[in-house]
C-alpha cells in the first residue's frame, strides 16, 4: 500500500480549495496519524470518546479533532476540552450537555446538527421537523456556548449513485434554507461519495479507508 502521507497529498490536489479533507484515523493506529500529520494534514476524525481521548496527548497539540460519530450525552465531558468541531448532534438534550460542558471549561463549542437522509433507520440524525424545533429552541439564547456551523449527514450505503446525490442535494437544499451568518460546514462525502457530495456542495469531507486503508475490527 502507498503511505498515507502520499494518500494526503494526492487527495488534497483534487479537492476545491473550499472544501476540508477530514482523515478519519479511527481504529488506526497513531504512527499513521504522525504520517499523515507529516504530509501537512490536521484535521483528524474519530468516532468513539475513548480512542479520541488516548489519542490526543500523544498526538501533535495542533491537530483539529472532529468528533464524528454518535454521542453519548453522558461522554461529552470526556472531551469537551480538546474537540474542535462536534459533527453528528442530534438532539437537543445533547446540545444542552454540550453547553453545559462548555460553559465549565469557560469556552465556546463548534458544533454540526446531523440529518437523517439515509433509508438505513440504523443511521442516526434528526428529521427536518426536529432540526427546525431545536433550531427554535437555540434561538431563544438557552445555548449561549454552543456554535453551530451547520449540517452533517451520511448517505445510503449503496451503489445507487442517483439515491446518493439526491439525499447529498435534499441535504444541502436544507443547509441553505436553514443557514445563519454563523453556518460555513456541509459536512457530507465519505471514501465512497466524496465525489458526488462535492458537486453538490459539500464543504467538508471524512474520508477514512481511502487515506489509511481498510479497517478491521
Ligand atoms: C467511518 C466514518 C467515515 C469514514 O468512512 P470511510 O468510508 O472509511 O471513508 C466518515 N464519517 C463517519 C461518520 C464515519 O463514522
Amino acid at each position: 500500500m502507498k503511505s498515507v502521507a502520499k494518500n494526503i497529498a494526492e487527495f488534497k490536489k483534487q479537492l476545491p480549495d473550499h472544501v476540508t479533507l477530514v482523515a478519519v484515523s479511527k481504529t488506526k493506529p497513531v504512527a499513521l496519524i504522525e504520517d499523515a500529520y507529516s504530509a501537512g494534514q490536521r484535521d483528524f476524525g474519530e468516532n468513539k470518546v475513548q480512542e479520541l481521548t488516548a489519542k490526543i496527548p500523544v498526538l501533535p497539540a495542533d491537530i483539529r479533532w472532529h468528533l464524528i460519530g454518535h454521542l453519548q450525552t453522558n461522554k461529552v465531558k470526556y472531551i469537551a476540552d480538546a474537540v474542535h468541531l462536534i459533527h453528528a448532534v442530534d438532539s437537543e438534550n445533547l446540545l444542552a450537555e454540550i453547553n453545559k460542558q462548555a460553559v465549565k471549561h469557560n469556552k465556546t463549542i463548534s458544533v454540526l446538527l446531523q440529518l437523517h437522509i439515509a433509508k438505513e433507520e440504523t443511521k442516526f440524525g434528526l428529521s427536518e421537523q426536529e432540526l427546525h424545533d431545536l433550531l427554535n429552541a437555540q434561538a431563544k439564547g438557552i445555548f449561549p456556548n454552543v456554535k453551530i456551523k451547520g449540517l452533517m449527514g451520511m448517505a445510503t450505503n449503496t451503489e445507487d449513485e442517483q439515491l446518493i446525490r439526491s439525499e447529498f442535494r435534499s441535504l444541502r437544499k436544507l443547509f441553505e434554507a436553514t443557514k445563519t451568518n454563523e453556518w460555513d460546514t456541509l459536512s457530507m462525502g465519505m471514501s465512497s461519495d466524496w465525489k458526488i457530495a462535492i458537486e453538490e456542495g459539500s464543504t467538508m469531507i471524512r474520508i477514512g479507508s481511502a487515506l489509511f486503508g481498510e479497517r478491521h475490527y
